[in-house]
């Protein structure tokens, strides 16, 4: 099939066969018929294999020219990952301007012999230096959530190399449609399915994308063993979704780039984070199609001026998640947890039409 990631993520995943019915089937059931030895029967009892989650691990295997493992949510991928890495690798190495549910995941795992350090990914030497410290795990994430920060994949890729840890990249933001982490020196690549890449704020599901067998399959021993299985309908939902991800992500990108140079320009605005300013090139040497769905900005009067904000758009809906078809936002920092600063909005572009988007985020900021 062509190269084009629009026409796979199209057809990935979908039924060829003459015959066949023209849509991916929802199957459920808990388990298939069976009598005698089991081992050779994958359906036979139903947290071992689905094939309708098969349906959408080949397709965003495809999309990353890869084997797909899915999952409950974001985070039940995240730790079944970890725990495959862990077993070999104690130190987690992560950006400290990572999601806050990573690290929150892994400070719990703390009492279990995970040795979480939280180091600048811009600082190759700091890196290095904590890499070269015991066997380890490079986590990172690009552009980061929610402050935007480009990380230099390429080269924190090689650095990992280097000492022998695997280097694993959370590509939630980007999307395989926008950035291919393993075509980068990534080991292995974590999505929350939940965000842009299915697109309707309907569903949680998680996957983890690896060229690399034996991680492959400690992966899927620990789905199975820990039990974060996705369901059936999810799956489809999220399938579904992925057909429409180049396309709503093109769109939802040129409204963010937008909107953030509408945000830089405005006197009510302090700081505008996004990859189209200040690491653009770098961005642009990683991603390809678009900088994703997310602007992230701190208004004049912290977090009470940008609930005001927040709470005066009649469009961009409030609301914590992101990468929907509907824009949506939220200050960052009402979640405790969170680092980012008080008065942060992350907002989250959706399709709809510029001007309506443009009209709205202008009310909102000028509405007291
Ligand atoms: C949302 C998110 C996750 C976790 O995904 P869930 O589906 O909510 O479990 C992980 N990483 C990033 C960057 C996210 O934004």
């Amino acid at each position: 099939m062509t190269s084009d990631p629009a026409t796979r993520a199209a057809h990935a995943g979908s039924p060829r066969e003459i015959g066949a019915p023209s849509a991916t089937a929802i199957q459920l059931g808990s388990f298939n018929l069976s009598a005698g030895d089991p081992s050779g029967l994958p359906y036979a009892y139903g947290r071992g294999g689905n094939p309708t989650w098969e349906a959408l691990e080949a397709a965003l295997g495809e999309l990353e020219s890869a084997r797909a493992t899915t999952f409950a949510s974001g985070l039940a991928a995240s730790f079944a990952l970890l725990m495959a890495l862990a077993k070999t690798h104690r130190r987690l190495v992560l950006a400290n301007d990572c999601y806050y549910g990573t690290r929150k995941q892994a400070e719990m795992l703390g009492a279990y012999g995970i040795e979480l350090v939280l180091t600048d990914h811009a600082d190759f030497a700091a890196v290095e230096r904590e890499l070269a410290r015991g066997p380890s795990i490079l986590w990172s994430e690009s552009p980061t959530n929610p402050r935007l920060c480009i990380h230099d994949l390429r080269r924190l890729g090689t650095i990992a190399k280097r000492h022998a840890s695997p280097f694993v990249v959370d590509n939630t933001t980007a999307t395989a449609a926008l950035q291919r982490p393993l075509d980068l020196g990534a080991d292995a690549v974590i999505t929350s399915l939940t965000k842009a890449a299915s697109g309707h704020s309907d569903v949680l599901l998680g996957s983890v994308t690896t060229r690399d067998e034996a991680l492959h399959t400690s992966v899927r021993d620990w789905r199975y063993n820990a039990g974060a299985i996705p369901g059936p309908f999810e799956a489809w939902l999220v399938l579904r979704g992925l057909k429409t991800l180049p396309l709503r992500i093109e769109k939802q990108s040129s409204n963010a780039l937008a909107l953030a140079g509408l945000l830089a320009k405005h006197p009510r605005v302090e700081v505008v984070h996004h990859p189209s300013l200040g690491a653009r090139d770098l961005a642009e040497s990683q991603m390809s199609g678009g900088f994703g769905p997310l602007v992230s900005f701190e208004v004049r009067g912290g977090a009470a001026a940008a609930d005001r904000v927040v709470a005066a758009a009649r469009v961009i809906r409030p609301g914590t998640s992101f990468g929907g078809v509907e824009s949506s936002w939220e200050r960052r920092a009402r979640w405790a947890g969170e680092t980012a600063p008080p008065g942060l909005i992350r907002l989250s572009a959706g399709i709809e039409a510029l001007r309506d988007l443009e009209a709205d985020l202008r009310a909102a900021l000028e509405a007291d």
